[in-house]
């Protein structure tokens, strides 16, 4: 799970939208969709490594 820093939208990988994509293989032009922040100033939040 990755958090935007300025909307907090969250984008999930396994959320129906995202395709099972993770945020690091998205293009690096990939822009938050609620507030136009580059992708490499997300924050990985949550537990979603294999715990
Ligand atoms: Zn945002």
């Amino acid at each position: 799970m990755w958090q935007c820093p300025e909307c907090l939208f969250l984008y999930d990988p396994n959320a129906k939208t995202a395709s099972g994509v993770d945020l690091e293989d998205l293009p690096d032009n990939w822009i938050c969709p609620q507030c136009a922040t580059p992708k490499d100033r997300f924050e990985k939040i949550g537990g979603d490594d294999d715990e």
